[in-house]
């Protein structure tokens, strides 16, 4: 099977190796494809050092031609898209096609957004010279990619890197390639230059040690987890390979008592489960207010009994399967972890009996915990919620900073006091208040401590791939 996309062909990996695609619904093969390694990796980033000499001196302009095409192209198609996107990953069809909206204005977005890299002027403190700043385009980028958002990973770090003049040697995760191929069609129909990007579905450790071995490779983008992340940040202290990072979460939900608590048991039931749980911001840590915490915890019990369990392409299932049995297992182990740890499982939990095939498994709620407990001290990834009481705003903002991750956080209140000094105090690099979805194309996206370094999306995510340059003239 020819599925790396290497200098503007679709080739088989130099060793022939190859793996099954496994659909996580139905664990059928959905196709066999190659495997690429750390060789094809070499010859990808060779191809992308190549295409950069030529691609980083046109224009913002001419690029942003081919990357609204690219757009347009993904708008047309989203049924197709979304389909196969349900096939490789198991999330739920609307899911899947507001991820394609998404992936696309991504790419429109930065088209647009790369136009705007002004530079500056420096007033100098010499009559006879002249200092100005100016962004360049960085060089051959490597974009390693998790599963959880297939095309949305990808779009985010692609389009911004592609718009920024860069070339890219991208390694999408191996349970979810056909969302990256759509990508590369895409882009290659919006008239994308050879070698412009690369693509490779493989081995992540030989093709990532190959990434921080190759000196023409100057960045590597990384979503992924915190553990991997630790392992490319000792690589590339060896090599200088620069790094942007978005790992893990562990985000809290502080529940003040004066909202209305129906309406936000009803929303946090749909939210903590939207992909399975399976999302780095995904709301983790329930903290309710303890006048609250009882009615909350029936209500959501309730609505969290009633979500539909099944194939991403049936009407009105609201959680398709996990990823993997891999994935599934460790939520299942994390679950009798849970008991052993005195926690109540209200709700959920269960594989679902009439669901003999796919990784599916019925979500939980889980209460009685406290601060120790593994559902709070751990990222879960998976359809678990845990519930948690606190008693004023100083023990809801200790509880919620006592954690090594900091990337999203949620509030929900009524008192303005309350949202400003709570959103203030917390450790996190994004914080929702009275809402589940802080992010945005135009938003910087980045975490504090163990969550990552650097940002993606908004114009941050841009500059990412650019590199400040100070020419100054003298003599003058
Ligand atoms: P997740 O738990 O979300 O799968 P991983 O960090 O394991 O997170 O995977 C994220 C991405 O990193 C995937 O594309 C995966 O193949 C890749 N990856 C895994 N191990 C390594 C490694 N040692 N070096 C580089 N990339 C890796």
């Amino acid at each position: 099977m020819n599925n790396l996309f290497i200098n503007g062909e679709w080739v088989e990996s130099a060793d022939k190796q190859q793996f099954d695609l496994i659909n996580p619904a139905t664990e059928e093969k959905i196709s066999t494809l190659s495997f690429a390694n750390g060789k094809d990796c070499h010859n990808a980033i060779d191809a992308a050092a190549n295409a950069f000499k030529t691609w980083s001196r046109t224009t913002a302009y001419m690029r942003a031609e081919i990357l609204k095409k690219a757009a347009a192209y993904m708008r047309e198609h989203v049924d197709l898209l979304a389909k196969d996107m349900v096939t490789e990953s198991g999330k739920p069809y609307a899911e899947a096609k507001g991820e394609w909206a998404v992936a696309a204005n991504l790419f429109e977005w930065y088209a647009e957004e790369a136009k705007r890299a002004y530079g500056k002027i420096i007033p100098t403190n010499r009559p006879d010279k002249r200092s100005s700043v100016i962004w360049q385009s960085m060089g051959v980028i490597g974009v390693i990619t998790a599963w959880n958002f297939p095309a949305y990973n990808p779009a985010r770090a692609w389009a911004a890197a592609l718009a920024a003049g860069c070339t890219v040697v991208a390694k999408p995760a191996e349970n979810t390639p056909l969302s990256a191929f759509h990508i590369v069609h895409a882009l290659v129909h919006a008239g994308l230059p050879k070698g412009v990007l690369n693509l490779l579905i493989g081995d992540a450790a030989s093709i990532g040690d190959a990434m921080l071995g190759n000196p023409l490779l100057k960045k590597i983008s990384f979503t992924g987890s915190t553990r991997v992340g630790k392992l490319l940040m000792d690589g590339a202290s060896r090599t200088h390979t620069k790094l942007s990072l978005e790992l893990g979460g562990n985000a809290p939900v502080l529940v003040f008592d004066d909202v209305d608590v129906a309406t936000i048991a009803k929303a946090a039931s749909i939210a903590r489960f939207r992909n399975n749980g399976q999302v780095c911001i995904a709301p983790q840590r329930f903290y309710i207010h303890k006048n609250i915490y009882k009615e909350f915890a029936g209500l959501l019990t309730q609505y969290v009994s009633q979500l539909k369990v099944g194939s991403g392409f049936e009407e009105g299932v609201n959680v398709g399967p996990l990823i993997t049995k891999k994935q599934r297992d460790s939520i299942v182990e994390l679950l009798e972890k849970t008991k052993k740890e005195k926690g109540e499982i209200l709700t959920g939990g269960q594989i679902p009996s009439h669901l003999s095939k796919g990784y599916f498994i019925q979500p939980a709620v889980v209460g009685g915990l406290d601060q120790s407990s593994s559902l709070a001290r751990q990222e879960i990834f998976g359809p678990i919620l845990p519930l948690f009481s606190f008693n004023d705003m100083d023990d809801a903002i200790t509880k919620a900073n006592d954690t090594e991750y900091g990337l999203a956080a949620f509030v929900f209140t009524n008192n303005l006091q309350t949202a400003i000094h709570v959103s203030e105090r917390l450790e996190f690099g994004i914080v929702g208040i009275n809402e589940w979805a802080p992010h945005g194309t135009e938003s910087p996206f980045g975490g504090w401590k163990y969550s990552g370094q650097g940002h993606e999306s908004g114009s941050e995510g841009l500059y990412e791939y650019m590199e400040k340059k100070l020419i100054s003239i003298g003599g003058l």
